[in-house]
């Protein structure tokens, strides 16, 4: 992007394509149209980039229905050829690149750096789940057995499979979720975010012109509402959610009161991750990590940094440098190339944050905040913000924005440190800035947390190199885009 012959083809490109109006409906809409809202643009609400028609509760009926219905001979197709598919898909995402950029930057706010890094990951975990079908969904397994007994052992779909997605990755998380539980050989009732589903519309859209059947892979848009009547459905065999720990516990709640299969699980939640920084860290490196880590993307992705720790020796110099950087943050149009921080997602995420920061300014915490640009009243831009505080103690929960805390610690005191992060109870991410090798196994022993990141940012994960995800109030496990993902969104047979 850097280089002009790259960014100013592409930036007309995208110009071209703020006119089209995008809707996001029901695979298959029924007779009786359920609500249909708008869907604006994070920063600025007065522009409409589409509308949202939730499903109703016939369609989610009707949609299991179908599901059930497609899902054996799906699961029969085999690992190979449904590798084929989503190869196929991959493909044409990559084809449908400028649709795709412009829409995660109208609908979901995203500046052209992280929505090319969403696609990037999109068509990665379509790769990836491709080639796990054709490894792990092929040929049975043979197992010893006695003379004359032939033993075999094979992995199939679970049966219709709910993705119920968050708005932070509104086409890598969708995109991943639902590419897995297909290529293990479940039909997919996938549920976008509410604020998000048009990508997710563009997405199945193109699975589907991929040859994917329609009933195999079904979009049905919605808030809360229409996820309980998804989850609740007894044809449910499986649910793979990513979002906030209070709807995973809630989704866990109506699993455990339904009749039907025993659903399974996967949950990815939220996280307060932490960065401890020593006395041996190397201090621009650090700078750049830290502002990467809890400001790219407006500090809503699941491993962003919530508190730096740094110890007590070079916190007033750390903290100075790190301000230095924090002041020169661009913030404004994700459209525009020098933006580094965009919106947040919507009003009542953008008045949360702002109660929080209110609360931390009544309670005489030394807060830091950027002044905003002028110009973005109409949008749901909050200021970044720094705000010094004790322990990660200090916080019940978890802040998903641009808000920094900083706390400082002693030599000493590292192992209370590790404690007190593990008795928040979450356990995403952790990042450790230190040169010094046996801090870092005497961290890595004690932290649980899915994700340990050492002298580097918290930013996300590679598919395959880098799988992702939590334990405790972050997540069931296993990590997204590793090699234990696709066995969980799968049933095993022997045959005897
Ligand atoms: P966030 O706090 O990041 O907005 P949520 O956990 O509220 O995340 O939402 C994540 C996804 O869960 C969205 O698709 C949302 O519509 C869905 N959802 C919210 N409430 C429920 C529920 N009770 N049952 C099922 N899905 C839900």
């Amino acid at each position: 992007l850097s280089d002009p012959a790259v960014r100013e083809p592409l930036m007309a490109r995208l110009k071209n394509l703020e006119n089209i109006h995008w809707r996001a409906e029901p695979t298959f809409p029924g007779d009786t149209p359920g609500e249909i809202a708008p869907i604006t643009m994070p920063h600025d609400l007065s522009a409409v980039v589409g509308t949202r028609r939730d499903a109703t509760a016939e369609e989610v009926d009707d949609a299991f229905a179908r599901a059930a219905r497609i899902q054996p001979g799906w699961d029969a197709l085999g690992g190979e050829r449904r590798a084929l598919l989503l190869e196929e898909a991959a493909d044409l995402f990559e084809a449908h690149t400028d649709e795709f950029l412009s829409l995660c930057q109208r609908e979901a706010g995203k500046t052209l750096l992280d929505a090319v890094l969403e696609l990037r990951e999109a068509v990665d975990f379509l790769r990836y789940y491709a080639q796990g079908a054709r490894n792990q969904f092929g040929a049975p397994t043979i197992l010893p057995g006695p003379t004359g007994e032939e033993n075999s052992l094979s992995l199939h779909g679970r049966g219709v499979f709910a993705t119920i997605s968050p708005w932070n990755f509104p086409l890598a998380i969708f995109t991943g979720m639902a590419a897995a539980a297909l290529a293990a050989g479940n039909a997919v009732i996938a549920k976008p975010a509410e604020q998000t589903p048009l990508i997710a519309a563009l997405a199945v859209k193109l699975c589907h012109e991929a040859g994917i059947p329609p009933e195999a892979l079904q979009l049905l848009p919605g808030a809360g509402q229409v996820g309980q009547l998804i989850t609740a459905n007894p044809l449910l065999a499986g649910v793979a959610f990513t979002g906030s720990t209070e709807t995973a516990q809630a989704i866990n709640r109506t699993l455990a009161g339904r009749d039907g299969p025993i659903a399974t699980l996967i949950a990815e939640t939220g996280g307060q991750n932490a960065m401890i920084v020593d006395s041996s860290a190397l201090p621009e490196q650090v700078v750049r990590d830290v502002l990467a880590s809890a400001f790219q993307s407006a500090g809503q992705r699941c491993s962003a940094l919530r508190v730096l720790y740094l110890q007590d020796d070079i916190a007033d110099a750390m903290l100075a440098m790190i301000r230095g950087g924090f002041e020169a943050l661009n913030i404004g149009d994700p459209a525009s190339l020098a933006t580094d921080v965009g919106p947040v997602i919507d009003p009542d995420a953008q008045a949360r944050l702002e109660r929080h920061v209110a609360r931390c300014l009544a309670s005489d915490r030394k807060v830091t905040r950027l002044p905003l640009p002028p110009g973005v009243e109409a949008g749901c831009f909050v200021a970044p913000t720094i705000v010094e505080i004790g322990s990660i103690r200090d916080l019940s929960r978890e802040h998903f924005g641009p808000v920094l805390h900083v706390a400082r610690f002693k030599a000493s005191q590292l192992e209370q440190v590790i404690e007190d992060i593990n008795a928040s109870g979450y356990g995403l991410t952790l990042g450790l800035h230190s040169r010094i090798a046996a801090t870092r196994r005497f961290v890595q022993a004690r932290a649980r947390v899915g994700n340990f990141y050492v002298n580097r940012n918290q930013i996300g994960a590679v598919v395959e190199s880098q799988p992702f995800g939590g334990e405790g109030l972050s997540g069931t496990g296993p990590k997204a885009g590793g090699p234990h993902y696709l066995a969980r969104f799968a049933t095993e047979r022997v045959m005897t």
